[in-house]
């Protein structure tokens, strides 16, 4: 096992991991931006060093100066939480160049997964349902025309190295659609450095479900279950729960024998997900895979009881996995709200400033992932995640009873959150008995932010 890890990342999942290492008796190492000095995850961990900017290209994504850090500290590796380098294949290989251990996928697991049309064909040979769509990079309007006729409108554009729910456009018919490619393609180069987009079918209604894996270096792979992430808006999740109420015995062990298919056959190592999208008849089609820890994973280890980075981190120190198949089993339901500081009656706009005040939510089968304190000033910076609410019920009706009570608790002035969106949200009688596609937000929009609390 390793004695000290750094950790190159910030805001609720650096704290996240700091608990996971304090609790493996493992010393810590955080990073900060100029613009973090005053971060919770700087005070909790063992040893800080600044490593630039604000602007995370300066700091977090700053590799010379996370590695430079990492010698300095001295560390055995490095997790690198989710977003930023967490994707980042060269960043994966740099470490294992430094003799540092990336605690993660593999680089290679991360470069096939990372490109959507790679990792379309590599689940195709896997034998994975995958949705109709282009075979390769859609090049020009006669390609994407002709791919649109053969699988029918409505049709979907993404970008090849496209990832938190941007560049994607849905089109219904044939003018629509040459009128998006090309934005699709400038806005692909602008956010990913690749314009590369691809066409798929359009499916409507459908749930969002991801199947958790856990592998080991030794070709042991698990899986815990799913995570139903169809509240979304603009293709970002809003909320997650697991069990997902759309998702029987039969079909779990189904999805998860496909996911841990998917994940031997890229010989894949760590935690992962494979993101599915289930349809109104109960059709279901791989859509990609995750090569990282992810913002909901607390659903999973309250329903689970496995902790997912302690997992990770022995996975990556080379420990086999103790978990078998057989052991791993759901109770009740778990619901996580993302409370970001967003104005959501100004359509979501960002909300820094200055908590002056704060009442975090607590009592029992309530969980906080969060890095925000009474004082602390939100940057501009960065996403706008301030916390993870996460309850924990016998049932999915009893999960949101206390979820409303806890969100009821929540108290951060004078920053305009989330936290009444979710509250209006979950009081809807669609959501109550669990009936909400990918679309529901989106078509409902209007009625929640108007709602009383
Ligand atoms: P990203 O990597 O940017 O998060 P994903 O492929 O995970 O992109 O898709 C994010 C969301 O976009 C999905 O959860 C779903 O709501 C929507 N989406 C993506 N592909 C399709 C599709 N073919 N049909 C319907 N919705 C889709």
């Amino acid at each position: 096992m390793f004695s000290k890890i750094l950790i190159a990342n910030r805001g609720e999942i650096a704290v996240r991991i700091i608990r996971a290492c304090k609790e493996l008796g493992i010393r810590t190492v955080a990073v900060y931006s100029e613009a973090d000095r005053e971060s919770l995850h700087v005070r909790l961990a063992d040893e800080a060093i600044c490593i630039g900017g604000p602007h995370s290209k300066n700091s977090y994504l700053n590799i010379p100066a996370i590695i430079s850090a990492a010698e300095i500290a001295d560390v055995e590796a490095i997790h690198p939480g989710y977003g930023f380098l967490a994707e980042n294949p060269h960043f994966a290989e740099i470490c294992e160049s430094c003799k540092i251990t990336f605690i993660g996928p593999t680089a290679e697991n991360i470069k096939s997964m990372g490109d959507k049309i790679n990792a379309r064909q590599l689940m195709q040979k896997a034998g994975l349902p995958f949705i109709p769509g282009s075979v390769s990079v859609v090049k020009n309007k006669d390609e994407a025309l002709k791919t649109a006729k053969r699988i029918g409108y409505p049709v979907i554009i993404k970008a090849v190295g496209g990832g938190g729910g941007k560049g994607m456009r849905i089109c219904h018919n044939d003018i629509s659609l040459i009128s998006n490619l090309m934005i699709a393609q400038q806005e692909a180069e602008v956010n990913f450095g690749n314009p590369a987009v691809y066409i798929e079918k359009y499916i409507e209604k459908a749930h969002h479900i991801e199947i958790q894996i856990l592998a080991d270096r030794y070709g042991h792979v698990v899986y815990l279950g799913e995570r139903d992430c169809s509240i979304q808006r603009k293709h970002q999740k809003l909320l997650e729960e697991s069990p997902s109420s759309r998702v029987d015995s039969k079909l779990r062990r189904r999805l998860g024998e496909l996911a841990v298919r998917a994940a031997k056959h890229i010989n894949y190592v760590s935690a992962g997900t494979v993101e599915f999208l289930l349809d109104p008849n109960n059709n279901f089609y791989f859509m990609e895979m995750n090569t990282r820890i992810q913002v909901e994973h607390p659903v999973t280890e309250m329903v689970t009881g496995i902790d997912m980075i302690k997992e990770q981190i022995r996975i990556a120190s080379g420990e086999k996995l103790k978990i078998r198949q057989e052991d791993i089993k759901i109770n009740g339901v778990a619901i996580e709200c993302r409370i970001n500081a967003e104005d959501y009656e100004n359509d979501f706009m960002p909300s820094p400033g200055k908590i002056e005040y704060l009442n975090l939510p607590g009592g029992p089968n309530v969980r906080l992932d969060t890095h925000i304190y009474q004082g602390y000033s939100i940057p501009i910076y960065y996403d706008s995640l301030l916390a993870k609410l996460i309850t924990y019920g016998k049932n999915r009706q009893e999960a949101i009873k206390i979820m409303e009570r806890a969100l009821s608790e929540f108290i951060i002035e004078p920053i305009k959150t989330t936290v009444d969106f979710h509250r209006k949200l979950i009081r809807h009688p669609a959501f109550i008995r669990g009936d909400v596609s990918i679309n529901f937000v989106e078509e409902m929009l209007k009625e929640i932010v108007k709602a009383e609390v």
